[in-house]
């Protein structure tokens, strides 16, 4: 198999983060190396309950992809003003307070959720606002 898929990237289909999703992995030398699992919220969509029945379907082509590309590492990048995280946040007023939180206990719940399933996987938690800016997370 060959070596050059890397990663797979788990990002939202909002269409105003397609492009600058694209040109952030370009930037990273990352063009034509990573798998795409684009869904709604990204880390919110395949961790909160609201969105239960994509969690399996994440994780079955998360194991499809380090089969078939021997990828090494997720790389994960949600974004401000997000309808999945709106929707996780409920009837609370969507405060800058409680977006991070949303993202923030997506991306702890994920890594818990991989620590268990693919120990051997790195994973890398980004957070893009549409002026491009990108917060990284732990
Ligand atoms: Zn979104």
């Amino acid at each position: 198999m060959s070596k050059k898929f890397k990663a797979m990237v788990l990002s939202c289909m909002d269409p105003r983060f397609q492009s600058l999703v694209f040109n952030y992995l370009n930037k990273k030398g990352l063009k034509g190396k990573y798998s795409a699992f684009t869904i709604a919220g990204a880390a919110v969509g395949v961790t909160h309950n609201k969105f239960k029945r994509w969690h399996t379907a994440f994780i079955e082509n998360l194991a499809t992809s380090i089969e078939l590309h021997k990828i090494e590492k997720l790389i994960v990048i949600n974004h401000r003003d997000c309808g999945a995280a709106k929707i996780a946040n409920g009837k609370k007023e969507f405060s800058l307070a409680n977006e991070n939180h949303i993202h923030k206990t997506s991306f702890q719940s994920l890594k818990k959720i991989l620590k268990k399933k693919f120990p051997k996987l790195k994973v890398d938690f980004n957070l893009m606002g549409l002026d491009k800016k990108v917060q990284k997370f732990k």
